[in-house]
């Protein structure tokens, strides 16, 4: 079976089931932390198992550029050379190179770029991206998109979702053609059938996803769910969004999307968002979410916890006793008081920056669970 999605249960229009992957079942709706470089900054990867982490998400930007689609290839993949025999999911690296601004120009053949490291050029096309995507092997990766920036004219939303439209069928087909290189060997999946397969048990391969664009146009987003479902792909995803616009209105674009996409397989919402705002999207029917706020906030002493937002730096913590977030069952809460957690970020230590990525984490991993009990407390299928 290729890469699929079980819903176990609803509830509304949410869902809650199993992500079949290669590399093992997500549990669904699923928030995914964001390993930039093939880690999550300032976790191993025995501590992200131990936090229940089933998916992880890798750029293909920064491991384009570091350390080189050829090296993860030539050590297995990516799975392999992080030693995470989990689900891992790429983004096409479309979202980091728009991102550069001053540093790319788009064509309709790609986008040129210059590295944000050294400043030397590069380009991507939706050939390049999905060729690099096979080449790290994460289980599920994405269309080469371009992110319409907000605000955008009306016209400038329709030809941008045009092109996307166009390198979406470009991606397709160049997967199609290039899908069995995937480097998963032998000796990371046991292949009954073929001990040299390059293919994952049962002859599985990794999962091409679309993206839907359209700006904050609701007939565009229609309309581009609608083309990018013809194209055929095995999940959709929601971009272009968290790019500036007011919450209220990503809130709508993500209701109205969501409308037009299939019910039966997954649907990916990209780059959000607070714990109310993931818990908020979980119960509108989203399977999954990735976001760096979470880790990247946690290096910033900014920590989420069950009574709100602390900012750990606050001279108020400084003689408290008490865990962190009393009610957090994490392994950081459970043994340090705030007083201890003030004085390792106030002292600039890295097991600051440590504890508060695995708290926070924790706090994700712990609302997506929750909402998914929510779920499952309602029809089961
Ligand atoms: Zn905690």
């Amino acid at each position: 079976m290729p890469i699929h999605l079980q819903i176990e249960a609803t509830r509304g229009p949410a869902r809650a089931g199993k992500l079949i992957t290669p590399h093992g079942e997500v549990e669904t709706p699923v928030f995914m932390p964001v390993g930039t470089l093939g880690s999550v900054k300032g976790v191993s990867q025995d501590v992200l198992e131990e936090l229940g982490v089933e998916i992880l998400l890798g750029n293909t930007y920064h491991l384009y550029l570091r350390p080189g689609v050829e090296t993860v290839r030539k050590m297995g993949g990516l799975h392999r050379f992080m030693s995470w025999d989990r689900a891992i999911l790429t983004d096409s690296g479309g979202f980091q190179v728009f991102s550069l601004n001053d540093l790319r120009k788009v064509s309709e053949e790609g986008v040129a770029f210059r590295s944000h490291l050294d400043g030397s050029a590069h380009f991507l096309s939706p050939e390049k991206a999905v060729e690099i995507q096979i080449g790290l092997g994460a289980d599920i990766i994405m269309a080469f998109d371009e992110c319409t920036e907000y605000p955008a004219e009306a016209q400038r939303a329709r030809d941008s979702m045009e092109l996307t439209l166009r390198w979406a069928e470009r991606c397709k087909s160049y997967f199609e053609e290039h899908k069995n290189e995937v480097p998963w060997g032998s000796s990371q999946l046991s292949s009954p059938k073929d001990g040299n397969s390059k293919k994952g048990p049962d002859g599985q391969t990794q999962a091409l996803f679309g993206i839907i664009q359209g700006g904050m146009d609701s007939d565009l987003r229609r309309e581009s769910a609608e083309r990018t479902i013809d194209i055929g792909f095995r999940g959709y995803a929601i971009g272009g969004l968290s790019v500036g616009e007011p919450r209220e209105l990503t809130r709508d674009i993500v209701e109205l999307t969501l409308e037009h996409l299939p019910s039966n397989q997954p649907r990916y919402l990209m780059g959000v968002g607070t714990p109310e705002e993931i818990a908020h999207y979980a119960q509108m029917g989203v399977d999954m979410m990735d976001c760096v706020l979470p880790t990247r906030a946690a290096r910033h002493g900014l920590l989420f916890t069950s009574e709100g937002k602390i900012s750990i730096k606050q001279a108020r913590y400084a003689q408290d006793e008490s865990a962190l977030d009393p009610a957090c069952e994490c392994r950081v809460c459970q043994r340090y008081s705030r007083a201890y957690l003030r004085h390792l970020y106030a002292s600039n230590e890295l097991l600051a920056q440590v504890l508060n990525t695995i708290h926070n984490l924790h706090y994700y991993l712990a609302t997506m669970r929750t909402v998914r009990n929510w779920i499952r407390a309602g029809v089961p299928k």
